[in-house]
């Protein structure tokens, strides 16, 4: 049986550890897991579930409770909002008349999906409930954005701040998934430490190929003349904003193989990079991160695609020859 898609990871997370920690001195009423990612909470949600109601208590994934848990079966684990939608104060409602159901177990989990998107009339009705509700009954809002929960709500919740985990994290998670050593490099880099964002990156292969170009844009350009051909790099000219991203990444790829950090990537790629990081200084691949930020800003406040491009590309070029050493 499957468990979690990041079951390992989120094991070793901080955020586990502290509902785990509460699930062997007692759980408490209301908890609100706060991440952007949904996958990751989703799979969080599943996680705790499968802790609470497992016969080892350890998400083993294997025994019949877990199985239920897996297989969205179990009578006393609850989902609302899986859609991930404007949750309105009906729903709530429904919930409510079910909490104060008795269970067999003697314990029951909600898991609201998304809770940032509750109307403030949901939020009011959940309010009562979520201070006190019946013995045994716990409940976890997933929280995409904190300022769409009333105060009132939030103090009400033990925070669980999901983790951002860092690049080496994520690549090994990704690995684990079985995916190629490239694609987990670039995802693990541009995913700021969210696992669900890492994995849509990875199994895209868009960013892949962005990676590459980002490369190529910084070994062809050499002299006034190149700027003109690499401007017209393809991803640079579909998506700038994204490849403005990854080419940030590439930059401090390179300035790690100065630094000789070791790189995240395989013998070809990883060659590659250091054979393109001789060509610039330490000083001119710091001052190109700038640079790539002041264009994003610009992006940002919807200045001309192609003017902003071509403009970061001068300045790169300006920089590179400005600071040899
Ligand atoms: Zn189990």
């Amino acid at each position: 049986m499957n468990g979690p898609v990041f079951e390992n990871t989120l094991k070793q997370s901080r955020a586990f550890a502290l509902v785990d920690k509460d699930m062997r001195l007692g759980l408490g009423h209301a908890y609100m897991v706060v991440s952007p990612d949904d996958d990751t909470v989703r799979d969080f949600f599943t996680l705790v579930a499968a802790t609470v109601f497992c016969t080892t208590h350890r998400a083993c994934m294997e025994c019949a409770e877990c199985h239920k848990v897996l297989t969205g079966n179990h009578p006393d684990v609850f989902n609302v909002n899986t859609a991930g939608e404007k949750i309105k104060v009906g729903e709530i409602k429904d919930m409510i008349s079910s909490v104060s159901i008795k269970s067999l177990t003697g314990r029951k989990i909600y898991f609201v999906h998304r809770a940032d998107l509750m109307t403030a009339d949901a939020q009011n009705k959940l309010l009562k409930t979520l201070e006190e509700p019946p013995e045994g009954v716990t409940i976890f809002l997933g929280v995409a954005n904190e300022s769409g929960l009333l105060d009132t709500v939030k103090s009400r919740c033990r925070k669980v701040y999901m983790d951002i985990f860092d690049r080496e994290t994520v690549y090994d998670a990704l690995i684990a998934l079985n995916c190629d050593g490239e694609s987990a490099a670039i995802a693990a880099a541009c995913c700021e430490g969210q696992l669900g964002k890492a994995r849509r990156i990875a199994f895209s292969h868009e960013y892949t190929e962005y990676y590459s170009d980002a490369l190529s844009l910084l070994e062809n350009l050499k002299k006034s003349p190149d700027v003109l051909p690499v401007s017209g790099t393809q991803s640079l000219k579909k998506n700038p904003g994204d490849f403005l991203k990854i080419l940030t990444v590439a930059v401090r790829d390179l300035l790690s193989a100065k630094m000789g950090n070791p790189l995240f990537f395989d013998g070809e790629t990883s060659a590659r990079i250091n054979r393109i990081s001789e060509t610039f200084s330490v000083r001119a691949l710091a001052l190109t991160v700038g640079l790539i930020n002041e264009a994003q800003e610009k992006l940002f406040y919807g200045v001309n695609a192609a003017a902003v491009t071509d403009s970061l590309l001068f300045s790169v070029l300006e920089v590179k020859h400005k600071w040899q050493s």
